[in-house]
C-alpha cells in the first residue's frame, strides 16, 4: 500500500469503526457522529464542529460506497485523490446535507435527516416546519398568582384563501417543474462525488406556477393580524415562556406550522418580593408591641389577615403565614408569606411617654441622656427669650 501523502485521518478512524465494519455499522456510526457534530448543535464551537462534520461526511461518502471503499482499502487516500476524491473544503454543510439526505424539495419523509434530528428543523427537510414566533408580555404578580388568559395580537402568514395556499390561479394547478422534472433538486458532479442542490428554477418546490393567483401573487400566503388567547398558568415565574404549539408561521410545502413562544415577565410588586413560591413583605411594628406582643394586619394577595406578633419580637425577625405565598406552577401546593418585622422607634414622645420610658431605663440601669435634652431650636428660642 503506498504511503498516504496527505495529513488526512484514516476514514475508518474518523468514523470510529473497524476495517471489517458492515454497511450497517458504517451507517450507524455516521448517524451518531453527524448528529453529534452538526454545526447547528454546536453553536459554541461552530467552526470546529463544521470541520469535524465535513471530515465525517467525507469518510462516510467513501466507505458507504462499495466501490469507493474497495478503492480506499487498496490505495488509501492516494487512491482517492488520483480519482478526484471527495473534497468538502469549499462546500457548505447545508449542501452536504442535501447531497446525503435529499434536497429541500426532494427530501422524502423518513429520510436519514428525520432520523437524525426528528424532522424538527425545517431548513433541510422537504416539508419543513414553519418558523417559530416570539411574543413578549408583562403581567402583574396578582395575575401570576391566580393565572390569567391574555389576548395577544400577532402578525403571521396565513394560507391564501383564494388559492388555498398553492399559489395558482383558481381553476389552474401548479405544474411539475420541467427543469428538474418535478424532483426539486438538480444533481451536479464534482469529480468523484455527486451533489444534489435545490433546483434554481423552482427553488426546490418541484413545481412551477403558470398563472399565479392574483390575491397572493403566487406566494400562497397572506400576512394577517391574528388574535390569540394565551392561557398563563397560575404561579408562572418571570422569564418563563409559554409555548403555543402550531401557532407560528406555516411550514414549507404543506409542512406543519411553527410554534408561538410567549415570554412572560412578571412586574415587580409595590410591597411583595417574590422568591420562587414564597413572598416576603416588610411590616412596621411599634416597639411596645414588639416587646409586649400583639396583633397586626398584614396585606396578602388574598386580602388582609391578622398576624400575631409574639412577645419579645426582634427587628428583622421573620414571621410566617403558611400557604399565603404563590401557587406552584405545576400544581404542587402553595408557598408561604414571610413577614419581616421592622421595629419602629417613636418619632415624638409626649411628656408622659417620656417619663414612663425613663422609669424603664432606670429599671434596666441604662445610662440615658439627662432630662434637659432640648432641641437646638428650643435652645435658640430660650436664647432669644421667645415663648
Ligand atoms: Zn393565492
Ligand atoms: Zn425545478
Amino acid at each position: 500500500m503506498p504511503v498516504a501523502k496527505t495529513n488526512k485521518r484514516d476514514y475508518y478512524e474518523v468514523l470510529g469503526i473497524k476495517k471489517d465494519a458492515t454497511p450497517e455499522d458504517i451507517k450507524k456510526s455516521f448517524r451518531e457522529l453527524a448528529k453529534k457534530w452538526h454545526p447547528d448543535k454546536n453553536l459554541d464551537n461552530k467552526k470546529e464542529a463544521e470541520e469535524k462534520f465535513k471530515e465525517i461526511a467525507e469518510a462516510y461518502s467513501v466507505l458507504s460506497d462499495e466501490q469507493k471503499r474497495r478503492q480506499y482499502d487498496q490505495f488509501g487516500h492516494d487512491g482517492m485523490q488520483g480519482m478526484g476524491g471527495p473534497d468538502f473544503s469549499g462546500v457548505s454543510v447545508e449542501d452536504i446535507f442535501s447531497s446525503f439526505f435529499g434536497g429541500r424539495g426532494g427530501g422524502a419523509s423518513g429520510s436519514i435527516f428525520d432520523d437524525l434530528f426528528g424532522g424538527a428543523d425545517g431548513r433541510y427537510a422537504g416539508a419543513g416546519q414553519g418558523a417559530s414566533l416570539r411574543y413578549e408580555m408583562e403581567i402583574d404578580l396578582e395575575e401570576s398568582a391566580k393565572g390569567v388568559k391574555k389576548t395577544v395580537e400577532i402578525s403571521r402568514d396565513e394560507l391564501c384563501e383564494t388559492c388555498n395556499g398553492n399559489g395558482a390561479k383558481p381553476g389552474t394547478k401548479p405544474a411539475p417543474c420541467n427543469y428538474c422534472r418535478g424532483q426539486g433538486y438538480v444533481a451536479r458532479s464534482q469529480g468523484f462525488f455527486t451533489m444534489k442542490t435545490a433546483c434554481p428554477r423552482c427553488g426546490g418546490r418541484g413545481e412551477t406556477i403558470e398563472s399565479p393567483c392574483a390575491t397572493c401573487r403566487g406566494s400562497g400566503r397572506k400576512r394577517k393580524k391574528i388574535r390569540l388567547e394565551v392561557p398563563i398558568p397560575a404561579g408562572i415565574e418571570s422569564g418563563t415562556r409559554v409555548r403555543l404549539s402550531g401557532e407560528g408561521e406555516p411550514g414549507e410545502h404543506g409542512g406543519p406550522r411553527g410554534d408561538l413562544y410567549v415570554f412572560v415577565r412578571v412586574r415587580e410588586h409595590e410591597y411583595f418580593v417574590r422568591r420562587s413560591r414564597d413572598l416576603l413583605i416588610e411590616m412596621p411594628v411599634p416597639f411596645t408591641m414588639a416587646a409586649l406582643g400583639g396583633d397586626i394586619e398584614v396585606p396578602t394577595l388574598e386580602g388582609r389577615v391578622k398576624l400575631p406578633v409574639p412577645k419579645s419580637t426582634q427587628s428583622g425577625q421573620l414571621l410566617r403565614l403558611r400557604g399565603l405565598g404563590m401557587p406552584d406552577v405545576h400544581g404542587y401546593g402553595k408557598g408561604d408569606l414571610f413577614v419581616r418585622v421592622v421595629v419602629e422607634t417613636p418619632q415624638k414622645l409626649t411628656t408622659e411617654q417620656e417619663e414612663l420610658l425613663r422609669k424603664l431605663a432606670a429599671l434596666e440601669k441604662v445610662n440615658v441622656k439627662p432630662h434637659s435634652s432640648k432641641s437646638f431650636i428650643d435652645k435658640l428660642k430660650d436664647f432669644f427669650g421667645e415663648e
